[in-house]
């Protein structure tokens, strides 16, 4: 076995408190070449990981349910992902997929273009057919979903909704409704973003359309099919199908954000297929490329009317990254979507039995391996988040005072019943 392979195998291990001495001395010493604007939510640093498995410089192994903020779908460093990533880094890293061609590009567009044409002929039978432009990351998807809409429609304004996390540069920042402390002092933000409350479609009927804009100048509306930094919050299906049908009567765009939903996270390829309900418009990032910077905005091709040079991006859709996403697509498709359905019903259920009925947790929801633990202050969602990462999990905090879970999608049935006991245990244990 090799050193990785072991790692990836190995229990969680805490052989001195972290941070341990290496990690503190480490920490200290970045700290004062570092922007102040990164969290840092725990004092973890981080020598190597593989699998479900991240050990930092101290030699303590952590069960990862937060997979880099769930981006490492197919686990930390997958052979084959971490094969194809050396072998293309040895072929071909950048010529700009913005002027020029290179096979990688072409093909995960037609992969994904392959997968929205699949929902969409679930859903409704009929096939659009759509087109891709790659980024660099998320916001950027969203920044181009913005872009598009305006374009395409000719329309000024957007719909977003409160709770919603979309990024932090300026337009997916003027649609961002999740705290406060994202917006405060970057004003002032785009002009003509509306918010309703997550969850309720006819807040936009009868209010927004009523009061504040009208529906024929309104380009998107920006949803999460399930929320995410905003909570993990799963809503009822008539939501996303009344959007559906506002977008229908009205002219305007759906734009589904599936940065943090999309790519098996919730047990299917898209969130999207949960609800049976299809956007115009869908953005991709996190768990598409493993980790690897790359985001995807997926439009139907008869939205996708901008013509040559009306966007672009240096480094967008960077062969490299392109590699990673074909590999993480092939382990997706071939085992790890189903493997989230079925190893996240085992984690919730675990979840569910050993935390409901505990006086300071109000529920755990969440589809696939998107989990959240509403607790019944922010206070105790710090306190079981810090105390887990002492007892060898990593786990972070969303919404206003709940814990997400979302494991790499490799995670295996005893790793997640251990990520339930130790959560459980700490959330338990009051000392
Ligand atoms: N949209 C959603 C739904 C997200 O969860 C995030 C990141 N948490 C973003 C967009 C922004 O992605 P990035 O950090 O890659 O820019």
């Amino acid at each position: 076995m090799s050193e990785l392979q072991t790692l990836a195998a190995s229990p969680v291990k805490i052989v001195t408190p972290p941070p341990g001495p290496a990690a503190a001395a480490r920490i200290a010493e970045a700290r004062a070449f570092l922007s102040p604007s990164l969290i840092h939510v725990y004092p973890l640093m981080v020598a190597r990981a593989s699998g479900c498995m991240v050990e930092d410089v101290d030699g303590n192994v952590f069960l990862d349910a937060q997979a880099g903020v769930a981006a490492a779908s197919t686990g930390h460093c997958h052979p084959t992902v971490a094969d194809a990533i050396a072998r293309q880094a040895r072929t071909l890293i950048h010529i700009c997929g913005t002027d020029f061609f290179y096979p990688g590009y072409g093909e995960l567009a037609a992969r994904l273009g392959g997968i929205a044409d699949g929902f969409e002929k679930a859903a409704t039978g009929q096939a659009s057919g759509w087109q891709t432009f790659l980024t660099n990351s998320g916001t950027e998807a969203v920044e181009a979903a913005m872009k598009l809409a305006r374009h395409h429609t000719g329309r000024p304004n957007f719909i977003a909704f409160r709770g919603g996390f979309h990024g932090r540069s300026y337009g997916s920042l003027s649609l961002t409704a999740s705290k406060s402390k994202y917006r405060r002092h970057f004003g002032p933000l785009l002009p003509g973003v509306f918010h309703a409350p997550y969850g309720d479609a006819t807040f936009i009927e009868k209010e927004l359309f009523k009061r504040t804009v009208s529906p024929d100048d309104v380009a998107a509306i920006v949803v999460e099919p399930v929320l995410g930094e905003g909570g993990y919050v799963v809503p009822n299906p008539s939501f996303l199908e009344k959007l559906r049908a506002l977008c229908d009567t009205h002219g305007i765009l759906l734009v589904f954000d599936e940065v943090q939903s999309g790519m098996g996270r919730t047990g299917r390829m898209l969130a999207a297929e949960h609800f049976g309900v299809v956007p115009d418009i869908f953005t991709l990032a996190k768990g598409l490329a493993s980790g690897m910077p790359l985001g995807a905005l997926l439009a139907r091709k008869r939205v996708m009317t901008w013509p040559a040079g009306s966007h672009g991006s240096t480094c967008g859709g960077n062969p490299v990254c392109i590699a990673s996403a074909l590999a993480t697509l092939d382990l997706l498709e071939s085992t790890l979507v189903a493997s989230s359905e079925r190893v996240g019903q085992v984690l919730k259920a675990r979840l569910t039995e050993k935390l409901m009925g505990q006086p300071q947790v109000e529920e755990v929801r969440g589809l696939g391996l998107m989990i959240g633990v509403e607790f019944n202050s922010a206070a105790e969602a710090a306190r079981v988040a810090q105390a887990c990462f002492r007892r060898g999990l990593l786990v972070l905090e969303c919404g206003d005072k709940a814990i997400r879970l979302s494991p790499p999608l490799v995670i295996t049935e005893p790793q997640a019943e251990e990520a339930a006991s130790i959560f459980t245990a700490v959330t338990t244990d009051a000392s």
